[in-house]
């Protein structure tokens, strides 16, 4: 006889996809799953759980019920180097789609393990770029959530953009088409829209996200329904399944270690950097980050420093430097970091941004507008000075500007991509970046109503997680889960 049998706690499987925008988040999901009363087993591999050691190991310190599950990703039989687990460990595109082809082989080991398991799994979360984990749940007979880390006006575009096949007859990536079926009146263009692996190789993998996409049972994101309502029942409407909006939902965390080491070891002394902004005043500093896969370009980044320069601002400005063996210093402008010791932090590799953005001296953010970012700078009740990249962001940059009107526009119209050569970047002049800056952290006026409704967005944020929409959602997520139990036969 085929009974259903429940497990003591539902146990939920977390598959993210590695690319550190998208691990980060899936972590603080297993944080937040695990503070509502369920079991997490996190899949990932040995290269990512060292870049989060301090994190497993305070996790296992605190007795926070979620397991770390490194799994050997079969490199050398995909002809990748060895180690390369990550997305930010690659340059070349016909990499990503041989690390997508290593983590698809993962199928069977996971499967055999979460077979092997006492508490049986209820539920696999994972990334939209891990559409595999459907055949696994399938063959486990457990549901499959799809994660995906868009803000929901994001995830609208992006369903429409591909669903309907919106740029099939536009030739020119730059042309903006009205997008159909969107809430207003929205222009999109295809290099400012979020791809799905589109490159010739990737087709398999692409159509493979879409079904996987429309099989899954629900989807999960890390936005809150207070803050942009008309999207999230729009996109609910539309693909005709729940979505669960849970976020913000790093705000889950409340130990300060794991805020600090959020996503890899910071390369600053994390007291340091907190004695220095302690030694600015209220509301002046703005921080600077374009999160973690971006690179700037050397005539860039001169630029940015002599904005800054001529702003006369306080700020602390984060680059990445992973693969820049030279000091910082001497790529920027001769004189700079003198010139700017009394007001000016600059951090060379990784930050604890969520510990900074929440400091009181924080009064801004220059973000490259990732969703990660900008939840977190919303959070943190801080208007923001929009500079998009690539992928998603002009879209996310459209709903702080101009839906919620926190954000003000540097002013980018191209696309800027790590894989790009510095001679096919669009510099953002000085004067621009002098300008916005010195709007955004001013008192005219519009700075300051931007401030406000920031602050009230900070407000909704809290009380979301702490009471509101996403905390029911999270109690509802697992109560649905462990109400389709988990199916094993029962002899
Ligand atoms: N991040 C960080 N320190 C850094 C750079 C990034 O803690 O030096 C975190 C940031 O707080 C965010 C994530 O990395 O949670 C970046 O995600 P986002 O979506 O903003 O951008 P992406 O890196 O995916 O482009």
């Amino acid at each position: 006889m085929n009974c259903l049998q429940y497990a003591p706690k539902p146990h939920f499987v977390l598959v993210p996809f590695m690319a550190q925008g998208h691990t980060i988040p899936m972590i603080d999901m297993a944080h937040l799953l695990a503070k509502h009363g369920a079991m997490v087993s996190f899949i990932t591999t040995p290269v990512n759980a060292s870049r989060i050691q301090s994190t497993i190991d305070r996790a296992r310190e605190l007795s926070i019920p979620i397991q770390f599950v490194p799994f050997q990703l079969p490199c050398a039989e995909v002809g990748l180097p060895d180690g390369c687990e990550n997305v930010d460990k690659v340059l070349e595109k016909d990499q990503v789609k041989k690390m997508t082809d290593a983590y698809s082989m993962l199928h069977k080991p996971l499967v055999l393990y979460l077979r092997e398991q006492s508490i049986p799994p209820s539920c696999i979360i994972s990334d939209l770029c891990q559409p595999w984990t459907g055949d696994v749940a399938r063959e486990l007979g457990i549901p499959r959530l799809m994660f995906n880390g868009f803000c929901a006006f994001s995830l609208l575009c992006r369903y429409l953009i591909h669903q309907d096949k919106v740029f099939e007859d536009v030739a020119d990536g730059n042309e903006f088409v009205v997008l159909p079926g969107f809430p207003h009146h929205l222009e999109v263009s295809k290099a400012r829209s979020p791809g799905n692996f589109n490159s010739p190789g990737f087709e398999k993998f692409s159509k493979k996200i879409l079904d996987e996409e429309r099989r899954a049972d629900g989807v999960v994101t890390n936005t809150f329904h207070e803050l942009e309502p008309l999207y999230v029942d729009a996109y609910q409407r539309r693909i005709g399944k729940r979505v669960w909006t849970i976020g913000p939902m790093f705000l889950c965390n409340t130990d300060t270690s794991i805020i600090a080491d959020r996503g890899a070891k910071a390369s600053v002394n994390e007291k340091h950097c907190m004695e220095w902004l302690d030694s600015m005043q209220d509301g002046l500093v703005l921080y600077i980050s374009f999160g973690s896969m971006a690179r700037t370009v050397v005539s860039q980044l001169e630029e940015i420093a002599l904005g800054l320069e001529a702003s006369k601002r306080p700020f602390l400005w984060v680059i990445k430097s992973d693969d820049r063996p030279t000091e910082i210093n001497n790529l920027l402008p001769e004189g700079f970091e003198e010139r700017t010791r009394s007001r000016g932090l600059v951090i060379q590799g990784w930050a604890p941004q969520a510990m900074i953005l929440s400091h009181p001296s924080v009064g801004g953010f220059l973000t490259h507008c990732g969703w990660n970012s900008m939840i977190e700078g919303i959070s943190a009740g801080l208007p923001m000075i929009t500079w998009p990249h690539c992928a998603e962001q002009f879209l996310n940059e459209k709903l702080i500007v101009n839906v919620l009107k926190v954000g003000l526009a540097v002013g980018v119209q191209n696309i800027t991509h790590r894989t790009m050569k510095p001679h096919e970047i669009h510099v953002v002049k000085r004067d621009q970046i002098e300008r916005a800056v010195v709007e955004l952290m001013g008192e005219e006026t519009g700075a300051k109503e931007r401030r406000m409704r920031a602050k009230e967005l900070k407000e909704k944020a809290r009380k979301a997680i702490d009471e509101g929409s996403s905390y029911s959602n999270i109690r509802q997520l697992i109560e649905y889960i462990s109400s389709r139990g988990t199916q094993t036969d029962v002899q």
